[in-house]
């Protein structure tokens, strides 16, 4: 499959227009995908669960292909998938559901479940929650490169220690977690594992079945696919899992996901998958020259620059740098053409520190100079050394 040669709008490659640096933020949508999601907007509309006449078979078939083109991405059978509104569903689905089975088939047993201090906030703030339901929950810390440590997680592990949940890529800083050796070790002690994939679907190959990954959750707008989709992959043997829906209601996803189905949003989210599918070696590749160039250059135009997160085992799109002394929110108004982010934000009037850099051992001073810039399909050698222009100027005014 050919990468599309039309770039979506506001990824202009004008020279006084804005560059795009945010692609871990949200991803432009693929016009390829567009196109296959425009039909599902006007003539067929249908609502997949209208089993009586051909509006609904069509929509039905049409998410059926998409099942399949996604469960193929990461190496499921179509059946293993769920699709929901996004990874945040799927994250909490994830924990809630699980845990309401538990407690279902066994209402007093203790549960104990593993996270790390550096997942996306839907798993921070699940796992918080489900602790005040009285589970024991342990957020190991990471090493300096943000990765867990197997001795650290072996260490953790209790009789009771129902599930582990890791995010696989990092949002923040790239690192990529050992998925295959935490895999091994929650097998051997017949403990679930989730892994949060948002970041790592579509971007690094995979196989879920082959690996041993019990539940996973990822997102159609990381993936060039339309925002409001994702999916969350349920293994259906060795062994066959079962969690409880979250949400209930017409029976939607063989009972498990109530609400009529987002079917141009599916189809989106399928053909965004076959996209990524087929060009992933490639584009990773050429990603990773780019950043590899982006660094080269930010050393060479601003000494001091540091680079966040593992070296070498880290996402191919993605640099997190601290530039000393220099608070990037007061940089931002001289970085308007470029979409960035920052590892502080200010929120309702308290500023929010980055937790996944505090957590790799920056300080708050560092935590609040430091930037995520995210490349992605359409970003090019031109743009990245606009952008090292654009900080350096920024920093010598
Ligand atoms: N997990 C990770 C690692 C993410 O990067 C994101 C998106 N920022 C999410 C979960 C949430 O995904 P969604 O926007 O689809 O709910």
């Amino acid at each position: 499959m050919e990468l599309s040669s039309e770039r979506p709008m506001g990824t202009s490659l004008q020279n006084d227009k804005p560059i795009y640096l945010d692609y871990n933020a949200t991803t432009p949508v693929d016009p390829q995908v567009f196109h296959a999601m425009e039909p599902y907007f006007k003539e067929f509309f249908g609502n997949p669960a209208s089993a009586a006449h051909q509006w609904g078979w069509i929509a039905e078939n049409a998410v059926t292909k998409a099942r399949g083109q996604v469960a193929a991405l990461i190496g499921a059978k179509p059946m293993e998938i769920f699709f929901t509104s996004g990874a945040t569903e799927a994250n909490n689905w994830a924990i809630f559901g699980l845990l309401s089975k538990i407690r279902e088939e066994n209402p007093t047993e203790p549960i104990h479940f593993i996270t790390s201090n550096v997942e996306h906030s839907s798993i921070m703030k699940a796992m918080a929650a489900v602790e005040k339901m009285g589970v024991e929950v342990d957020f190991l810390p990471v090493n300096s490169f943000g990765l867990v440590e197997i001795e650290t997680l072996r260490k953790a592990i209790k009789p009771h220690t129902k599930l582990m949940s890791f995010i696989w890529v990092n949002n923040e800083i790239g690192s990529i977690n050992p998925m295959g050796e935490i895999a091994k070790i929650a097998k051997e002690n017949k403990i679930y594992l989730h892994t949060d994939a948002t970041q790592a679907a579509g971007k690094i190959p995979m196989n879920v079945t082959e690996l041993g990954i019990d539940l996973m959750s990822f997102s159609g707008h990381k993936i060039y696919g339309p925002k409001g989709v994702g999916a969350l992959y349920i293994r259906s043997k060795d062994p066959k899992v079962q969690i409880n829906p979250l949400l209930h209601g017409g029976g939607q996803e063989r009972g498990l996901r109530s609400g009529s189905l987002n079917v141009p949003g599916i189809v989106g989210m399928g053909m965004a998958a076959e996209i990524c599918q087929k060009t992933m070696t490639e584009e990773c590749h050429r990603l990773q020259g780019l950043r590899d160039l982006f660094w080269e250059k930010l050393q060479e135009k601003i000494p001091g620059v540091r680079l966040n997160g593992s070296p070498t085992e880290r996402a191919s799109n993605l640099l997190n740098i601290t530039l000393p002394n220099y608070k990037t929110e007061a940089l931002l108004p001289r970085l308007q053409k470029l979409g960035v982010s920052t590892g502080s934000a200010c929120g309702t009037g308290a500023t929010v520190v980055s937790h996944v850099l505090r957590a790799i051992g920056l300080s708050v001073d560092d935590v609040q100079c430091s930037l995520r810039l995210s490349l992605g399909r359409w970003s090019t050698e031109d743009e990245v050394l606009r952008a090292v222009a654009i900080l350096k100027n920024s920093l010598q005014r």
